[in-house]
Protein backbone atom coordinates (compact mmCIF):
# COMPACT_ATOMS: atom_id res chain seq x y z
CA UNK A 1 0.00 0.00 0.00
CA UNK A 2 2.98 2.52 0.80
CA UNK A 3 3.82 2.78 -2.70
CA UNK A 4 0.13 3.25 -3.85
CA UNK A 5 -0.09 7.25 -5.29
CA UNK A 6 -3.45 8.06 -4.07
CA UNK A 7 -4.92 7.68 -0.99
CA UNK A 8 -8.91 6.58 -2.70
CA UNK A 9 -7.68 5.76 -5.72
CA UNK A 10 -11.06 5.38 -7.06
CA UNK A 11 -12.45 8.57 -5.97
CA UNK A 12 -9.47 10.34 -6.88
CA UNK A 13 -9.43 9.42 -10.34
CA UNK A 14 -13.51 9.35 -11.29
CA UNK A 15 -14.68 11.06 -14.07
CA UNK A 16 -15.25 14.56 -13.72
CA UNK A 17 -19.34 14.04 -14.87
CA UNK A 18 -19.06 11.01 -12.31
CA UNK A 19 -18.06 13.18 -9.33
CA UNK A 20 -20.49 15.28 -10.44
CA UNK A 21 -22.95 12.74 -10.52
CA UNK A 22 -22.03 11.46 -6.96
CA UNK A 23 -22.20 14.92 -5.64
CA UNK A 24 -25.96 15.58 -6.10
CA UNK A 25 -27.11 12.22 -5.11
CA UNK A 26 -25.34 13.12 -1.94
CA UNK A 27 -26.54 16.74 -2.01
CA UNK A 28 -30.05 15.19 -2.12
CA UNK A 29 -29.56 13.09 0.89
CA UNK A 30 -27.36 15.31 3.20
CA UNK A 31 -30.42 18.31 3.12
CA UNK A 32 -32.81 15.45 2.99
CA UNK A 33 -30.82 14.32 6.53
CA UNK A 34 -30.96 18.00 8.01
CA UNK A 35 -35.00 19.01 6.58
CA UNK A 36 -36.01 15.89 8.79
CA UNK A 37 -34.04 15.72 11.83
CA UNK A 38 -33.55 19.49 12.41
CA UNK A 39 -36.03 22.81 13.01
CA UNK A 40 -33.36 24.91 12.08
CA UNK A 41 -32.79 23.94 8.31
CA UNK A 42 -36.56 22.95 8.48
CA UNK A 43 -37.18 26.78 8.62
CA UNK A 44 -34.99 28.08 6.67
CA UNK A 45 -36.05 25.31 3.66
CA UNK A 46 -39.86 26.16 4.05
CA UNK A 47 -39.09 29.84 4.24
CA UNK A 48 -37.37 29.65 0.93
CA UNK A 49 -40.19 27.56 -0.39
CA UNK A 50 -37.71 24.61 -0.85
CA UNK A 51 -38.41 20.85 -0.60
CA UNK A 52 -35.77 18.08 -0.37
CA UNK A 53 -37.66 16.34 -2.75
CA UNK A 54 -37.58 19.33 -5.57
CA UNK A 55 -33.50 19.18 -5.72
CA UNK A 56 -33.13 17.36 -9.49
CA UNK A 57 -30.21 19.19 -10.55
CA UNK A 58 -27.91 21.37 -9.85
CA UNK A 59 -29.79 24.79 -10.91
CA UNK A 60 -31.78 23.32 -7.54
CA UNK A 61 -28.99 23.12 -5.70
CA UNK A 62 -27.90 26.73 -6.53
CA UNK A 63 -31.30 28.01 -4.98
CA UNK A 64 -31.42 26.23 -1.91
CA UNK A 65 -30.61 29.21 0.47
CA UNK A 66 -26.74 29.59 2.25
CA UNK A 67 -26.21 29.51 6.10
CA UNK A 68 -23.99 31.93 7.08
CA UNK A 69 -22.03 31.95 9.96
CA UNK A 70 -23.87 34.61 12.26
CA UNK A 71 -26.98 31.96 12.10
CA UNK A 72 -24.89 29.62 13.23
CA UNK A 73 -23.93 32.41 16.26
CA UNK A 74 -27.60 33.32 16.59
CA UNK A 75 -28.64 29.28 17.93
CA UNK A 76 -25.80 28.53 20.33
CA UNK A 77 -26.25 28.45 23.94
CA UNK A 78 -30.09 27.69 23.14
CA UNK A 79 -31.65 23.83 23.70
CA UNK A 80 -30.31 21.53 22.84
CA UNK A 81 -27.72 22.69 25.02
CA UNK A 82 -25.71 23.97 24.10
CA UNK A 83 -25.83 23.79 20.42
CA UNK A 84 -29.73 24.61 19.67
CA UNK A 85 -31.28 23.01 16.74
CA UNK A 86 -29.43 22.67 14.09
CA UNK A 87 -27.77 19.70 15.55
CA UNK A 88 -29.01 16.89 14.10
CA UNK A 89 -28.79 13.66 15.75
CA UNK A 90 -29.53 13.16 19.47
CA UNK A 91 -27.49 14.66 22.06
CA UNK A 92 -26.12 11.79 23.56
CA UNK A 93 -24.55 10.97 19.94
CA UNK A 94 -22.26 14.13 19.87
CA UNK A 95 -19.07 12.30 20.95
CA UNK A 96 -16.97 15.38 20.61
CA UNK A 97 -16.98 19.28 20.94
CA UNK A 98 -14.63 21.71 19.18
CA UNK A 99 -15.24 25.16 18.66
CA UNK A 100 -14.44 27.81 16.08
CA UNK A 101 -10.72 30.07 16.49
CA UNK A 102 -13.18 33.19 16.51
CA UNK A 103 -10.77 35.08 14.58
CA UNK A 104 -13.74 36.75 13.21
CA UNK A 105 -15.84 36.87 16.32
CA UNK A 106 -18.19 34.53 18.81
CA UNK A 107 -16.67 31.16 18.32
CA UNK A 108 -19.46 28.70 17.12
CA UNK A 109 -19.57 26.11 19.01
CA UNK A 110 -19.30 22.48 16.66
CA UNK A 111 -20.92 18.78 17.66
CA UNK A 112 -19.62 16.01 16.28
CA UNK A 113 -20.56 12.20 16.09
CA UNK A 114 -17.53 9.38 16.07
CA UNK A 115 -18.45 8.99 12.65
CA UNK A 116 -18.02 12.39 12.12
CA UNK A 117 -14.73 11.92 14.13
CA UNK A 118 -13.91 9.32 11.70
CA UNK A 119 -15.00 10.99 8.71
CA UNK A 120 -12.63 14.08 9.68
CA UNK A 121 -9.50 11.66 10.28
CA UNK A 122 -11.01 10.47 6.97
CA UNK A 123 -10.22 13.67 4.68
CA UNK A 124 -6.87 14.44 6.42
CA UNK A 125 -5.48 11.06 5.10
CA UNK A 126 -6.27 12.29 1.46
CA UNK A 127 -3.98 15.38 2.53
CA UNK A 128 -1.68 14.12 4.25
CA UNK A 129 -1.05 11.28 2.11
CA UNK A 130 -1.19 13.64 -1.08
CA UNK A 131 1.75 15.63 0.46
CA UNK A 132 4.09 12.39 0.75
CA UNK A 133 3.36 11.52 4.28
CA UNK A 134 3.22 7.28 4.92
CA UNK A 135 3.89 4.97 7.99
CA UNK A 136 7.39 5.38 7.97
CA UNK A 137 7.57 9.66 8.64
CA UNK A 138 7.40 10.80 12.15
CA UNK A 139 5.42 13.46 12.68
CA UNK A 140 5.48 16.21 15.03
CA UNK A 141 2.92 18.14 15.76
CA UNK A 142 3.56 21.54 17.41
CA UNK A 143 -0.04 22.56 18.45
CA UNK A 144 -1.19 23.51 21.56
CA UNK A 145 -4.12 20.78 21.94
CA UNK A 146 -7.20 22.61 22.88
CA UNK A 147 -10.96 23.22 21.54
CA UNK A 148 -9.68 25.00 18.83
CA UNK A 149 -9.94 21.84 15.86
CA UNK A 150 -6.83 23.04 14.27
CA UNK A 151 -4.57 19.81 13.80
CA UNK A 152 -6.41 17.53 15.59
CA UNK A 153 -7.83 15.33 12.94
CA UNK A 154 -4.39 15.72 11.12
CA UNK A 155 -2.94 14.03 14.23
CA UNK A 156 -5.51 11.04 14.17
CA UNK A 157 -4.93 11.18 10.40
CA UNK A 158 -1.20 11.09 10.45
CA UNK A 159 -1.67 7.49 13.07
CA UNK A 160 -4.81 6.49 10.72
CA UNK A 161 -2.00 6.24 7.87
CA UNK A 162 0.29 4.29 10.11
CA UNK A 163 2.80 7.41 10.58
CA UNK A 164 4.35 7.49 14.17
CA UNK A 165 3.26 10.85 15.54
CA UNK A 166 4.50 13.19 18.10
CA UNK A 167 1.79 15.60 19.94
CA UNK A 168 4.12 18.54 21.22
CA UNK A 169 1.27 19.77 22.66
CA UNK A 170 2.35 22.10 25.77
CA UNK A 171 5.78 22.37 25.20
CA UNK A 172 7.26 25.99 24.18
CA UNK A 173 9.15 26.58 20.91
CA UNK A 174 12.60 25.91 22.39
CA UNK A 175 11.44 22.19 23.86
CA UNK A 176 10.06 21.71 20.44
CA UNK A 177 12.64 22.19 18.19
CA UNK A 178 14.75 20.45 20.45
CA UNK A 179 12.53 16.88 20.31
CA UNK A 180 12.25 17.29 16.82
CA UNK A 181 16.02 17.20 16.42
CA UNK A 182 16.45 14.18 19.92
CA UNK A 183 13.73 12.31 17.88
CA UNK A 184 14.25 12.99 14.11
CA UNK A 185 11.32 14.18 13.36
CA UNK A 186 10.38 13.48 9.67
CA UNK A 187 7.27 16.01 9.00
CA UNK A 188 5.08 18.80 10.93
CA UNK A 189 2.26 20.83 11.04
CA UNK A 190 1.34 24.48 11.46
CA UNK A 191 -0.03 27.88 10.86
CA UNK A 192 2.87 29.25 7.95
CA UNK A 193 3.31 32.53 11.10
CA UNK A 194 4.20 29.49 14.07
CA UNK A 195 6.69 27.38 11.42
CA UNK A 196 8.22 30.53 10.55
CA UNK A 197 8.48 31.94 13.73
CA UNK A 198 9.76 28.24 15.06
CA UNK A 199 12.87 28.61 12.64
CA UNK A 200 13.39 32.35 13.83
CA UNK A 201 13.69 30.77 17.26
CA UNK A 202 16.20 28.08 16.43
CA UNK A 203 18.71 30.32 14.38
CA UNK A 204 18.69 33.40 16.45
CA UNK A 205 18.19 32.05 19.88
CA UNK A 206 19.28 28.78 19.88
CA UNK A 207 22.10 28.78 17.17
CA UNK A 208 20.23 25.91 15.57
CA UNK A 209 19.36 26.17 11.49
CA UNK A 210 16.59 24.17 10.85
CA UNK A 211 17.59 23.16 7.54
CA UNK A 212 20.05 21.09 8.86
CA UNK A 213 17.20 19.11 10.93
CA UNK A 214 15.30 16.09 9.64
CA UNK A 215 12.18 17.58 8.77
CA UNK A 216 11.75 16.99 4.98
CA UNK A 217 7.77 18.12 4.65
CA UNK A 218 5.57 20.71 6.64
CA UNK A 219 1.95 20.53 6.31
CA UNK A 220 0.64 24.44 6.45
CA UNK A 221 -3.18 25.51 7.48
CA UNK A 222 -5.10 28.13 9.06
CA UNK A 223 -3.86 30.77 7.38
CA UNK A 224 -2.96 31.14 2.95
CA UNK A 225 0.70 31.89 3.61
CA UNK A 226 1.80 28.37 2.04
CA UNK A 227 0.04 29.22 -1.16
CA UNK A 228 1.23 32.59 -1.61
CA UNK A 229 4.60 31.82 -3.51
CA UNK A 230 6.59 34.20 -1.06
CA UNK A 231 5.85 33.11 1.94
CA UNK A 232 6.35 29.34 1.06
CA UNK A 233 9.60 29.74 -0.36
CA UNK A 234 10.79 31.38 2.79
CA UNK A 235 9.08 28.46 4.38
CA UNK A 236 10.74 26.12 2.52
CA UNK A 237 14.13 27.81 2.79
CA UNK A 238 13.88 28.26 6.47
CA UNK A 239 13.25 24.51 6.59
CA UNK A 240 14.93 22.93 4.17
CA UNK A 241 11.85 21.49 3.26
CA UNK A 242 8.72 20.72 0.98
CA UNK A 243 5.81 22.80 2.17
CA UNK A 244 2.13 22.59 1.16
CA UNK A 245 -0.91 24.13 1.56
CA UNK A 246 -4.54 23.24 3.33
CA UNK A 247 -7.18 24.77 3.56
CA UNK A 248 -10.25 23.75 6.06
CA UNK A 249 -12.52 25.04 8.34
CA UNK A 250 -13.90 24.09 12.16
CA UNK A 251 -17.60 24.44 10.59
CA UNK A 252 -16.98 22.64 7.36
CA UNK A 253 -14.25 20.45 7.63
CA UNK A 254 -10.84 19.60 5.78
CA UNK A 255 -12.25 20.27 2.09
CA UNK A 256 -8.70 21.02 0.13
CA UNK A 257 -5.15 20.14 0.09
CA UNK A 258 -2.21 20.74 -2.12
CA UNK A 259 -0.62 17.73 -3.48
CA UNK A 260 3.11 16.75 -4.32
CA UNK A 261 2.84 18.15 -7.85
CA UNK A 262 2.33 21.73 -5.69
CA UNK A 263 0.68 23.02 -9.18
CA UNK A 264 0.01 26.58 -7.65
CA UNK A 265 -3.31 25.94 -5.77
CA UNK A 266 -5.40 23.75 -3.97
CA UNK A 267 -7.31 20.44 -5.00
CA UNK A 268 -10.81 20.70 -3.97
CA UNK A 269 -11.97 16.97 -2.52
CA UNK A 270 -14.88 16.68 -4.40
CA UNK A 271 -16.10 13.52 -3.53
CA UNK A 272 -16.46 14.65 -0.03
CA UNK A 273 -17.29 18.45 -0.75
CA UNK A 274 -19.37 20.55 -2.76
CA UNK A 275 -17.95 23.21 -3.73
CA UNK A 276 -19.51 26.24 -5.27
CA UNK A 277 -17.77 29.95 -6.21
CA UNK A 278 -20.40 32.92 -5.92
CA UNK A 279 -20.34 36.65 -7.50
CA UNK A 280 -19.78 38.29 -4.03
CA UNK A 281 -22.10 41.12 -5.60
CA UNK A 282 -24.86 39.20 -7.20
CA UNK A 283 -24.41 35.63 -6.03
CA UNK A 284 -24.53 34.59 -9.48
CA UNK A 285 -22.62 30.92 -9.45
CA UNK A 286 -19.02 30.91 -11.61
CA UNK A 287 -18.24 27.75 -13.20
CA UNK A 288 -15.47 29.33 -15.65
CA UNK A 289 -11.42 29.89 -14.46
CA UNK A 290 -10.03 33.20 -13.65
CA UNK A 291 -12.70 35.18 -12.07
CA UNK A 292 -12.71 34.88 -7.84
CA UNK A 293 -16.27 34.91 -5.85
CA UNK A 294 -16.66 33.23 -2.30
CA UNK A 295 -17.08 30.05 -1.44
CA UNK A 296 -20.37 28.16 -1.12
CA UNK A 297 -19.41 24.68 0.89
CA UNK A 298 -21.41 21.89 1.83
CA UNK A 299 -19.61 19.20 3.83
CA UNK A 300 -21.56 16.26 1.80
CA UNK A 301 -21.09 13.56 4.46
CA UNK A 302 -21.69 15.27 8.47
CA UNK A 303 -24.06 14.17 10.19
CA UNK A 304 -24.42 15.98 13.62
CA UNK A 305 -24.14 19.50 12.39
CA UNK A 306 -23.53 19.24 8.51
CA UNK A 307 -22.96 22.47 6.56
CA UNK A 308 -25.16 22.67 3.85
CA UNK A 309 -24.63 25.24 1.27
CA UNK A 310 -22.16 27.38 4.40
CA UNK A 311 -21.16 30.42 2.94
CA UNK A 312 -17.64 30.25 3.81
CA UNK A 313 -16.75 33.68 2.51
CA UNK A 314 -13.01 32.65 1.27
CA UNK A 315 -12.57 33.63 -1.95
CA UNK A 316 -11.25 31.26 -4.54
CA UNK A 317 -11.12 31.25 -8.06
CA UNK A 318 -11.14 27.70 -10.22
CA UNK A 319 -7.78 26.94 -11.87
CA UNK A 320 -7.49 26.18 -15.81
CA UNK A 321 -5.53 23.36 -16.20
CA UNK A 322 -5.77 20.20 -13.92
CA UNK A 323 -3.14 18.90 -11.96
CA UNK A 324 -0.22 16.45 -13.45
CA UNK A 325 -0.42 14.64 -10.25
CA UNK A 326 -3.53 12.73 -12.16
CA UNK A 327 -6.22 13.42 -9.34
CA UNK A 328 -9.20 14.51 -11.62
CA UNK A 329 -10.70 17.20 -8.81
CA UNK A 330 -11.01 20.36 -9.22
CA UNK A 331 -7.93 23.04 -8.49
CA UNK A 332 -8.76 26.20 -7.08
CA UNK A 333 -5.88 28.66 -8.20
CA UNK A 334 -3.51 30.48 -5.65
CA UNK A 335 -5.53 28.68 -2.77
CA UNK A 336 -7.50 30.79 -0.73
CA UNK A 337 -6.73 34.20 -1.81
CA UNK A 338 -8.24 36.13 1.19
CA UNK A 339 -11.63 36.73 3.00
CA UNK A 340 -14.52 38.62 1.44
CA UNK A 341 -14.50 40.45 4.84
CA UNK A 342 -10.98 41.33 4.39
CA UNK A 343 -10.56 42.47 1.04
CA UNK A 344 -11.61 46.31 1.34
CA UNK A 345 -11.39 49.24 -0.44
CA UNK A 346 -8.41 52.18 0.62
CA UNK A 347 -8.45 54.99 -1.24
CA UNK A 348 -10.71 53.20 -3.92
CA UNK A 349 -8.71 50.65 -4.58
CA UNK A 350 -9.42 46.92 -4.03
CA UNK A 351 -6.56 45.53 -1.56
CA UNK A 352 -6.45 41.82 -0.39
CA UNK A 353 -4.25 41.92 2.85
CA UNK A 354 -2.53 38.51 1.23
CA UNK A 355 -1.06 40.77 -1.75
CA UNK A 356 0.57 42.38 1.06
CA UNK A 357 2.02 39.39 2.44
CA UNK A 358 3.44 38.33 -1.00
CA UNK A 359 5.21 41.89 -1.39
CA UNK A 360 7.08 41.87 2.08
CA UNK A 361 8.02 38.18 1.86
CA UNK A 362 9.27 38.46 -1.40
CA UNK A 363 11.97 41.05 -0.03
CA UNK A 364 15.25 39.84 0.97
CA UNK A 365 16.47 41.63 4.17
CA UNK A 366 13.22 41.82 5.94
CA UNK A 367 11.77 39.78 8.89
CA UNK A 368 9.50 37.62 8.27
CA UNK A 369 6.91 39.51 10.59
CA UNK A 370 4.89 42.78 9.44
CA UNK A 371 1.45 44.96 10.50
CA UNK A 372 -0.76 46.82 8.32
CA UNK A 373 -2.55 49.73 10.00
CA UNK A 374 -5.26 51.58 7.54
CA UNK A 375 -6.56 54.21 9.07
CA UNK A 376 -8.75 57.60 8.04
CA UNK A 377 -7.10 61.14 8.73
CA UNK A 378 -9.39 63.57 7.60
CA UNK A 379 -10.87 62.23 4.64
CA UNK A 380 -8.32 60.29 3.44
CA UNK A 381 -7.21 56.66 3.95
CA UNK A 382 -3.71 56.16 5.09
CA UNK A 383 -1.87 52.49 5.16
CA UNK A 384 1.17 52.21 7.74
CA UNK A 385 2.75 49.33 6.67
CA UNK A 386 5.48 47.82 9.81
CA UNK A 387 8.30 45.97 9.27
CA UNK A 388 11.35 44.46 10.61
CA UNK A 389 14.72 44.65 9.08
CA UNK A 390 16.89 41.67 9.53
CA UNK A 391 20.50 42.30 11.58
CA UNK A 392 22.37 41.60 8.99
CA UNK A 393 20.72 43.78 6.03
CA UNK A 394 20.44 46.80 8.47
CA UNK A 395 23.41 49.08 7.20
CA UNK A 396 21.13 48.49 3.64
CA UNK A 397 18.14 49.67 5.49
CA UNK A 398 17.15 52.37 3.13
CA UNK A 399 17.81 49.96 0.25
CA UNK A 400 15.41 47.75 1.54
CA UNK A 401 13.22 50.61 2.31
CA UNK A 402 12.91 51.42 -1.57
CA UNK A 403 12.82 48.21 -3.02
CA UNK A 404 9.44 47.58 -0.45
CA UNK A 405 8.08 50.72 -1.79
CA UNK A 406 8.54 50.37 -5.51
CA UNK A 407 7.17 46.47 -5.54
CA UNK A 408 4.20 47.75 -2.95
CA UNK A 409 3.23 50.27 -5.43
CA UNK A 410 3.80 47.92 -8.79
CA UNK A 411 1.85 44.82 -6.76
CA UNK A 412 -0.96 47.01 -4.94
CA UNK A 413 -1.36 50.01 -6.61
CA UNK A 414 -0.81 52.01 -3.21
CA UNK A 415 1.70 54.30 -1.48
CA UNK A 416 2.30 53.06 1.98
CA UNK A 417 3.83 55.14 5.15
CA UNK A 418 6.86 52.30 6.03
CA UNK A 419 7.56 51.92 9.63
CA UNK A 420 11.08 50.06 10.01
CA UNK A 421 10.51 48.37 13.65
CA UNK A 422 13.56 47.17 15.73
CA UNK A 423 14.41 43.55 14.80
CA UNK A 424 11.67 40.83 17.11
CA UNK A 425 9.53 43.94 17.78
CA UNK A 426 6.59 43.08 16.24
CA UNK A 427 3.86 40.93 17.86
CA UNK A 428 4.88 36.59 17.05
CA UNK A 429 1.77 34.18 16.90
CA UNK A 430 1.11 30.97 18.00
CA UNK A 431 -1.38 29.97 15.82
CA UNK A 432 -3.29 32.86 13.64
CA UNK A 433 -1.56 36.05 13.42
CA UNK A 434 -3.31 39.44 13.31
CA UNK A 435 -1.45 41.41 11.08
CA UNK A 436 -4.09 43.84 9.25
CA UNK A 437 -5.77 46.27 11.14
CA UNK A 438 -8.91 48.49 9.96
CA UNK A 439 -8.99 51.10 12.28
CA UNK A 440 -11.42 53.61 10.18
CA UNK A 441 -14.80 52.35 11.21
CA UNK A 442 -14.09 53.02 15.01
CA UNK A 443 -16.50 54.85 17.13
CA UNK A 444 -14.98 58.48 17.24
CA UNK A 445 -13.39 59.61 20.22
CA UNK A 446 -14.40 62.42 22.03
ZN1 LIG B 1 -2.29 17.39 -7.81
Amino acid sequence: MTDQTYWNPVLETLPQETIRQLQLKKFKKIIKWTYERSKFHREIYDAAGVRPEDIRSFEDVHQVPCIEKSMMRDIQRKDPFPYGDALCVPLEDVAVFRQTSGTTGQPVYQPDTWQDWEWWAECWSYILWAQGYRPKDRVFIPFGYNIFVAFWAGHYAAEKIGCEVIPGGVLDTKARILKIQELQATAMMGTPTYILGMAETAKMKMEIDPSQLSIDKITCAGECGASIPSTKRRLENAWGAKVYDHAGATEIGAWSFECQAQPGGLHVNDALFLVEIADVETGEIIDEPGRQGKMIITALDRQAQPCVRFDSKDVIEWAAEPCPCGRTSRLIKGGVVGRADDITKVKGVLLAPSAIEEVVRGVDGLGDEYEVIVDRVGHTDQITLKVEVLPEAQDQCQLVESELADQLRLKTNLRYDIEICGCETLPRYEVKAKRFKDLRNKPEKD
